[in-house]
């Protein structure tokens, strides 16, 4: 039925040179996510179509929805400029759309002015030839539950009906490098899918505390990047695991209860700050929602972020949590997110966590280690793998602590690669 499928682009009112690198890594990365399929693509100045060349839209519409920057598409068919094909191909696109009673609107657009019919002539005509022949449908003009549009072309004429929105945003990498501080929830990764929509290219970084946790969890981390990585260029994200066993005990030793979640905080940005300025990340993203949890209070946010200069991204700060888990069900990413394993903040839980730390206070407890010297080494530490959403690496086929596990797996590979 449809042998094309138009695409419209999202933000144009983006000017001059922002135009032209927006559009460029858009095709880049349509390019790379419908790479594979018998498909071709027609890249014009501000739309595109893909030609399906008899291959399956079901297929090619679950790969736009890869894509951020793409603002809408649509199902089309191309015909021959005939009026009385016209006539007979609309019959039929109403026919195969419509199952039972509703009501539609025919709106023609003549970009091509040497057609004999004026835009108003051609839907009248068309509309009172479906009237005729489709008994279940009736017209309305203002608000019908259908829409079928004829835009009349120099090349031919193209049907098609409603626009199906796509992700939206700006294609992933266009806005630079940002690194995500990834946990095993539910929020992070949405926050991350964000943020990439947002046109930010992602990495990952997560706080493991093998063997105080297990690797399983770890391995959730892992599974989870794999969603991400379906948005992200090259299908591909680098994963920085840092191991946070010491510090943890650390905390749990010398801190007093009611703020080892700050104080964990407030580590975790400061290691997450080096590990960005090593790999020229510009900002720090995070799942944080105001209000969600104790460390989550206005109060607390400033006490954690206090610790670091960089600016901190948190796309789900005004998210109703209802919100995030539908956007995490959407990516798909919900049913390894509510996998039963524990994480550092999990394994923990204070029974009172303070909802108002201060950062003097802050200050003052955690000089009770030298913690510079741990976040220092919790950096040298940690091990970076690139995630492919293909990849088949399991961690927890590799024993107990992640920095070992990574590294057999490396071993692994090499092996396998000679
Ligand atoms: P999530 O569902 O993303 O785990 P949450 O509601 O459980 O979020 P917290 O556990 O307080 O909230 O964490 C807030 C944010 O801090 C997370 O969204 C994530 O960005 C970051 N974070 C928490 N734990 C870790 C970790 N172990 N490694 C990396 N980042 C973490
Ligand atoms: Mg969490």
């Amino acid at each position: 039925m449809y042998d094309r499928i138009l695409i419209r682009f999202g933000d144009l009112t983006l000017k001059g040179k922002n135009q032209g690198d927006f559009i460029r890594q858009l095709y880049k990365m349509l390019d790379e996510k419908l790479q594979g399929l018998p498909i071709t693509i027609e890249k014009k100045h501000d739309h595109a179509y893909v030609l399906l060349n008899g291959y399956d839209y079901n297929e090619v519409i679950e790969r736009l929805n890869l894509v951020a920057g793409i603002y809408s598409y649509s199902l089309v068919k191309k015909i021959k400029r005939d009026l009385d094909i016209l006539k007979e191909e609309s019959l039929n696109y109403i026919n195969e759309l419509v199952k039972g009673p509703t009501t539609f609107k025919v709106e023609a657009k003549r970009a091509d002015k040497t057609f004999n019919l004026t835009s108003p002539e051609v839907s009248k005509i068309i509309s009172a030839h479906i009237l005729k022949n489709n008994k279940l449908v009736t017209a309305d003009l203002h608000k019908p539950k259908l829409e079928l549009r004829i835009e009349i072309r120099s090349d031919g004429i193209y049907l098609f009906n409603s626009q199906i929105r796509g992700l939206g945003g700006y294609p992933t990498g266009i806005a630079g490098k940002g690194l995500l501080m990834l946990s095993g929830g539910i929020d992070s990764p949405v926050a991350g899918f964000l943020a990439m929509k947002q046109g930010i290219k992602i990495e990952c970084i997560h706080f493991e505390s093998t063997p105080l946790t297990s690797i399983e969890s770890a391995n959730k981390v892992v599974d989870l990047v794999k969603i991400m990585a379906k948005y992200a260029p090259g299908n591909k994200i680098l994963l920085h695991m840092v191991p946070f066993k010491n510090i943890h005990m650390q905390l749990l030793e010398k801190v007093p209860e009611s703020y080892n979640i700050t104080i964990m905080r407030r580590m975790m940005y400061r290691i997450a700050s080096k590990v960005a300025a090593n790999n020229k990340d510009l900002v720090l993203i995070n799942g944080e929602s105001v209000g969600q949890v104790a460390s989550q209070t206005l109060q607390s946010m400033a006490t954690i972020n206090e610790v670091t200069n960089m600016p901190v991204i948190r796309p789900l700060a005004t998210y109703d949590k209802l919100d995030i888990i539908a956007l995490s069900r959407k990516i798909k990413a919900f049913d390894i997110s509510i996998k039963p394993f524990e994480d550092c903040c999990t394994v923990y839980v204070p029974k009172a966590p303070s909802t108002a730390p201060r950062a003097y206070k802050a200050r003052h407890f955690e000089e009770a280690f030298p913690y510079e010297e741990y976040v220092d080494e919790a950096v040298k530490n940690t091990k970076s793998l690139w995630i492919n959403t293909f990849s088949d690496l399991d961690l927890s086929m590799y024993g107990l602590e992640v920095g070992e596990a990574i590294d057999e797996y490396h071993k692994a590979k090499q092996e396998g690669n000679n």
